[in-house]
């Protein structure tokens, strides 16, 4: 096959994405500029109940339907609680490394719809003041959130509207390098729905028709697990399109589309990973096939739902998950390449 990815197109949309707050539970803004990239390319947007999205490739057999999932949903934190100081105590949602938090800037949502700026510190921010400052373990127990705002207690907290169950957005801080390079938080899974809509945009331009019916699901809540628990009843195979991990006892890089043949949920089908491991090597794509010792994904989310189904698992290599990412425009392109491959072939 000849094609060109859209470089252009997909850098565009991953800073769009990526500077896009989406903490899991929070997806409802972003899922509505998702239903938007689908339909300017001409497929057919849903939503379910949830709020994941599902978009539609017709192919040219309804004989199998394909499944790919990315998840758009991202980490993030809430209100805990308010203190006497007029300080936020926070709860995580996800997994973040909470040390890499220290020093964020962020944005508190009220449920009204107001928004405040404000920092992640230590409990002991200051080294004039605290002889513990430097040593002192980063987790949300002895971290809270500055707020822009003059508060002195708790009252002037409560008059801004901040109220406990408020969403705290991370600053991403998304960069593209002239070197290709995307530096972000939340490039899982934001740099894999990127490749996705780079998929529209490719299929639509080159008019490629998949040999199957091809549903793209972007989840929601797949950071707490249940992403795609629910998928259309029609699937017959779910590729979930999510990052490769980067590390000791990891051959992925950022240039590659990681191939995973384990993770905790255990093999993925091998069929499918060995057809994936054969377009990789024929097409002389960068690809790595790797085990993930601390992993789960939407796949795997799908499967414990009930469904019947042969699963996979490819992603770009992400470096330093869970805290300040970073990924290579290459590792995207491969990511897409694999797909078309594998969804024409
Ligand atoms: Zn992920």
């Amino acid at each position: 096959m000849n094609f060109t990815v859209n470089k252009e197109f997909i850098l565009d949309k991953a800073k769009e994405l990526l500077e896009f707050h989406s903490p899991t539970g929070f997806c409802f803004e972003i899922m509505e500029l998702i239903e938007g990239y689908a339909k300017d390319f001409g497929y057919s947007f849903e939503r379910t109940n949830k709020g994941n999205g599902i978009i539609t490739i017709e192919g040219k057999s309804d004989e199998r339907v394909i499944g790919l999932a990315a998840h758009v949903d991202t980490l993030g934190a809430m209100v805990r609680s308010i203190t006497s100081d007029g300080t936020l105590k926070f709860t995580l949602l996800g997994g973040p490394i909470p040390a890499t938090m220290d020093s964020e800037y962020c944005i508190i949502r009220t449920r009204d719809g107001r928004k405040y700026t404000g920092t992640f510190l230590s409990t002991s921010p200051a080294v004039h003041v605290y002889s513990d400052a430097r040593e002192k373990k980063r987790d949300p127990d002895n971290m809270e959130v500055r707020i822009d705002e003059v508060v002195k207690n708790k009252e002037d907290v409560e008059a801004l509207g901040i109220r406990p169950g408020d969403f705290i957005f991370l600053d991403p801080k998304t960069t593209i390098t002239e070197s290709g390079f995307i530096k972000s938080r939340f490039i899982d899974d934001k740099g894999s729905v990127a490749a996705l809509m780079g998929l529209l945009e490719l299929f639509n331009r080159e008019k490629i028709v998949p040999k199957y019916k091809t549903k793209i699901i972007i989840s929601t809540y797949e950071e707490v697990g249940h992403g795609s628990a629910y998928i259309p009843k029609d699937i017959t195979e779910l590729i979930a399109v999510d990052m490769g991990c980067i590390g000791e006892d990891l051959s992925c890089t950022e240039y590659d589309v990681s191939i995973c043949a384990k993770d905790s949920g255990g093999p993925y089908d091998y069929n499918i990973v060995t057809e994936l491991v054969n377009l990789s090597e024929s097409n002389k794509l960068d690809y790595a096939v790797d085990i993930y010792p601390f992993y789960g994904s939407d796949a795997g989310a799908a499967l414990r739902g009930g469904n019947d189904i042969r699963t996979a698992l490819i992603g770009p290599g992400v470096h330093a998950s869970h805290g300040m990412e970073r990924t290579h425009y290459k590792g995207i392109e491969n990511t897409v390449k694999l797909l078309t491959l594998y969804l024409a072939n």
